[in-house]
């Protein structure tokens, strides 16, 4: 019998930064490392608001660092969790702090904008970044990228499918692939009229038909805002130009992208619609580790069906394309005005059609000029927050 499988070394364990694990992929990340204990342990934790599930993580998961972002939880943190020897941190600065402490792959899964800082902290010090957060990609492609290359970091998307691109991409050879096409499952209000969309409720927006997620991107699934972000994210993420990307309506979610070979072959990438499986293949790269998901049964599916996007009862998807074609600061101005519009709507200040009629009026207000340092950005996040807040419907 050969002996030559008992003699490979044991997998190395990897060490997980994990920037807001109290979110829906924060929870399905432990929920991986907690199947793999023998392939990973818990560097550091970061949380915004949700102490109690914070705590809870903090003892099963036994960080070195814990850091809420939220400085008015500090006291409660520090006294649940006397005497485990967790060093508790607070405030933003303190979430940006847990990040540049070393460890092997840093999840990026806070929601927004927030994400910036944190993340690039991560790229700054060469991390290894497994990016759900797509939204800090958005806002500053080209000089997120650009920290990228300068400091030797890695992204690895975690964005199904973005992940799904990664798995089928070659980018040793980007000349051989004509095009790539990102699915959208079409939301809860797919089959709505504009008419009946004007009176959707923040619970109808966020009841989506096949993922469980966070509010602010189940409100940007139901505008395919989600989607026109998507296309902004895999711009930066591969050597793409912006004709080369597609959107296709799937509302199955079981193919998450498909890349069109010169040759005329297509690829697709298939699993379950479930950030389980994207999440493992990011965080055990290039190796494959078992993923608690149910498992793909096309029968039992039945039929796959596509469709074109319909722009004009979803115009954010329009929106998104155009800050991508046009460049400069506008998708920055996209994503800041975005997240205001989603939070006036949740807060059930304005209609779920004024979402994307917010983000237009802060593109056409704003003068397109080049960012040319992450200050540029925020500051041209914040200028666009304001008027997104400010505007009256
Ligand atoms: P979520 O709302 O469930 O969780 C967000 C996390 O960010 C929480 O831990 C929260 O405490 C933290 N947070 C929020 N504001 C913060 C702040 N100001 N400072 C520090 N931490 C803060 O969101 P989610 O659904 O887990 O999504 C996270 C990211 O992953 C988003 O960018 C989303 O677009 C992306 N993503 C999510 C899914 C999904 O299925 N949920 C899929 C693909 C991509
Ligand atoms: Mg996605």
């Amino acid at each position: 019998m050969s002996s030559k499988i008992k003699t490979l070394p044991a997998p190395h364990k990897r060490t997980v930064t994990l920037l807001g694990s109290t979110g829906t992929i924060g929870q399905s990340t432990l929920k991986i490392i907690g199947e793999h204990p023998e392939r990973f342990e818990v560097t550091a934790l970061t949380g915004g608001n949700n102490i109690e599930l914070l705590i809870e993580q903090a003892r099963k998961y036994k960080p070195k660092r814990l850091a809420v972002a939220n400085e008015a939880h500090y006291a409660n943190l520090k006294s649940a969790l006397q005497g485990t020897g967790i060093d508790i941190t607070a405030g933003e600065a303190a979430v940006v702090e847990a990040a540049s402490i070393p460890s092997d792959i840093v999840m990026s899964a806070i929601v927004g904008a927030a994400g910036l800082k944190p993340t690039l902290a991560a790229i700054r010090r060469g991390a290894t970044v497994a990016l759900a957060n797509k939204e800090c990609l958005v806002c500053s492609g080209e000089l997120m990228m650009r920290e990228v290359k300068k400091h030797s970091a890695m992204l690895l998307p975690v964005d199904s499918e973005h992940n799904a691109i990664f798995q089928l991409f070659d980018t040793a050879h980007p000349e051989q692939v004509e095009q790539v096409t990102i699915t959208a499952s079409g939301g809860p209000f797919r089959t709505w009229t504009y008419e009946q969309m004007k009176a959707a409720t923040p619970e109808q927006a966020v009841r989506h038909p096949n993922w469980s997620m966070g509010a602010k991107i189940s409100v940007d699934s139901a505008t395919l805002m989600n989607k026109g972000l998507e296309l902004i994210e895999a711009y930066w993420l591969f050597p793409l130009k912006t004709q080369q990307l597609q959107v296709l309506i799937h509302p199955q979610s079981i193919v998450h992208c498909l890349v069109q070979m010169v040759d005329g072959s297509v690829l697709a990438q298939m699993s379950m619609p479930d950030m389980c499986t994207p999440i493992a293949n990011a965080l055990a790269w290039p190796q494959r580790i078992k993923a608690p998901v149910a498992k793909l049964d096309l029968a039992a599916i039945g039929s796959l069906q596509f469709e074109t996007p319909d722009t004009a009862r979803f115009p954010a998807l329009a929106l998104a394309r155009s800050a991508m074609e046009t460049g400069g600061n506008a998708a920055t101005v996209l994503n800041a005005a975005n997240e205001i519009a989603v939070s006036r709507f949740l807060n059930k200040e304005i209609a779920f059609t004024d979402i994307a009629k917010i983000v237009e009026k802060t593109i056409e207000k704003t003068d397109n000029t080049q960012l040319e340092t992450i200050d540029d950005v925020l500051a041209c996040d914040n200028e666009a927050r304001a008027y997104a807040t400010g505007y009256k419907i």
